[in-house]
């Protein structure tokens, strides 16, 4: 079963944008994927094909018209399309890795992008649109939004990491904040691995890594710890 992404934006050629390189690009070409990007500009009805108008009781800039919106949602998606329809918005939830294994389980998701002020109330109401944010600050528009929670969910999916173990040990996964890496050289400008990783006792590196991992948690993210682990 491949995932399938339907993206309203102003921006389509921003689509795939970095996604057609590297496992992306690849999970693309094989059809594990697809990404349609699809202009909500032309679901515009008058004759300057607008989308947008000023914000009602005043205030700076312009916001996205619902009856416009709409037309292109039911367009792309159906009453019977079982797919999440996804706002981007920094007011909405957070995205989690929790969020994006249960999205990489589905059958895609539709994904709007605002821009300008954002998108009117009552279409994200009238058609139940997720609103989903990449974090506390403010981009220009939801297309970055949208690439990032697509790159998130596509690595995710079944055959798309090579190694399949590296998925579920990394940050967010176990719940914690991943243990730092090392590679050759042994000496980098007098710097040396840590003797425990070049010593072939798997015990030794297994408590190692839950050590550091448990560390840089508490230092930087304990909110992601329970009560009784924080410091
Ligand atoms: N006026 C909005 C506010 O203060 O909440 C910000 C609008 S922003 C300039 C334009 C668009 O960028 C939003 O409609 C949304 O689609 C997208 N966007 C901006 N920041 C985002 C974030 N942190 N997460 C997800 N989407 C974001």
């Amino acid at each position: 079963m491949s995932f399938r992404a339907t993206v309203l934006t102003l921006y389509p050629d921003m689509f795939p944008g970095h996604l057609g390189h590297s496992l992306a690009g690849r999970a693309l070409e094989r059809g594990d994927v697809s990404i349609e990007a699809v202009n909500i500009r032309d679901f515009a009805t008058d004759r300057h094909r607008s989308v947008d108008d000023t914000p009602a009781g005043g205030g700076a800039g312009m916001v996205i018209r619902p009856d416009v919106l709409a037309t292109a949602i039911d367009a792309v998606s159906p009453r019977d399309d079982s797919r999440p329809r996804l706002l981007m918005s920094p007011r909405g939830r957070p995205l989690t890795q929790a969020r994006v294994r249960e999205l990489a389980e589905g059958p895609g998701a539709v994904i709007v992008c605002g821009r300008f002020e954002g998108v009117d109330q009552r279409v994200i109401e009238a058609r139940d649109l997720e609103e989903v944010s990449i974090g506390d600050y403010v981009l220009s528009g939801g297309e970055p939004a949208a690439l990032t929670l697509l790159d998130a969910v596509i690595r995710v999916l079944p055959g798309v990491m090579g190694n399949a173990q590296s998925g579920t040990q990394e940050s967010f996964e176990t719940g914690q904040l991943e243990h730092p890496h090392y590679t050759r050289p042994q000496v980098f400008e007098d710097r040396e691995i840590p003797a425990v990783l070049t010593s072939g006792n798997h015990k030794a590196i297994e408590a190692w890594r839950e050590a550091e991992s448990l560390r840089l948690t508490r230092a930087r993210r304990p909110d992601l710890l329970e009560p009784d682990e924080t410091p």
